[in-house]
């Protein structure tokens, strides 16, 4: 709590006066994001960190490995598809991404099992990317699988996001496009899903 509350004095004397005018003038005319990303939770995922975004440019969805669940409307708590609703439907974003990364801890979960204090939920979560677990294992090596499926994974949150009736719509009329992005902490590059497969972006 300490460390928050160091970070929020420091936010006050630096960052706010920086900030003050955007923030004041978004508080008047409301939000109007062009993008949302759909990222992890890992904390060395920062999405408004890695596009360098303002306060009012991005809207994000964090959850363990960046999922996006099948489009079920029920009366479960569905706060991933709440979210998305909200962005797509009302804030009318025109590009939603799915930003995988490296490391990542679902995804491990997802191939080797998950750690035994996380079957209440992660072990259910992941279950929804079996088709990534499947393809994942076809690699020999560990570190090969594990890069597969944290891609394969961005392929199913987007192969889901299409199950949403008014993405595929809006999709369909031009209105939308959706991406798929991957972030190496390592050496903080960026890939994007070009076709079937990741490619670098320069710079
Ligand atoms: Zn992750």
């Amino acid at each position: 709590m300490k460390t928050l509350l160091a970070g929020y004095r420091r936010f006050r004397s630096h960052g706010w006066p920086r900030q003050r005018d955007a923030l004041e003038s978004l508080a008047r005319n409301g939000q109007a994001p062009k993008a949302l990303v759909i990222a992890c939770i890992d904390s060395r995922v920062d999405p408004a960190m890695i596009f360098d975004a303002a306060p009012g440019e991005l809207l994000t969805i964090r959850n363990v490995a960046n999922l996006v669940p099948p489009y079920a409307p029920d009366l479960a708590y569905h706060g991933t598809s709440a979210a998305l609703e909200f962005g797509v439907r009302v804030l009318e974003v025109a590009h939603v991404m799915v930003l995988g990364h490296g490391l990542c801890g679902g995804v491990r979960a997802l191939l080797e099992g998950a750690p035994e204090k996380a079957h209440e939920f992660v072990e259910p979560w992941m279950s929804m990317a079996g088709s990534a677990r499947r393809r994942a294992l076809e690699h020999a090596s560990p570190e090969e699988r594990q890069r597969r499926g944290e891609f394969e994974v961005v392929k199913v949150s987007l192969a889901n996001l299409m199950t949403f009736p008014w993405i595929a719509e809006r999709v369909a009329a031009g209105k939308l496009e959706l991406h798929g992005a991957w972030f190496d902490i390592h050496s903080g590059v960026l890939m994007t899903l070009q076709g079937d497969t990741f490619e670098s972006i320069s710079g």
